[in-house]
């Protein structure tokens, strides 16, 4: 074991809280694998299981056809959190 991690090690947030379903009229919920540019984020940056990840994808492709959440963001006006106007 020549290299350690830098960084602490991923795990699933959704495990953490013990989310069993995921509501998509919800969108803080799943704002951990939503990528600036309201992409969703892949598996091995979240480090989201694969059972959770399946229902966040579902979540926000609900959700987006829904119009919560874009498809696209501008591309002039990237935003910090795009969760901001949720709270
Ligand atoms: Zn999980």
């Amino acid at each position: 074991m020549a290299e350690r991690r830098k960084y602490s090690k991923k795990y699933c947030k959704y495990c953490e809280q013990k989310v069993d379903f995921l509501d998509y009229k919800n969108p803080s919920k799943f704002k951990f694998s939503l990528s600036e540019r309201y992409k969703i984020m892949p598996r091995r940056l979240t480090g989201n299981c694969k059972k959770h990840q399946v229902m966040v994808e579902n979540a926000i492709k609900r959700a987006r056809a829904a119009a919560i959440i874009p498809y696209v963001a501008d591309r002039k006006k990237v935003i910090d959190n795009p969760f901001a106007d949720f709270r």
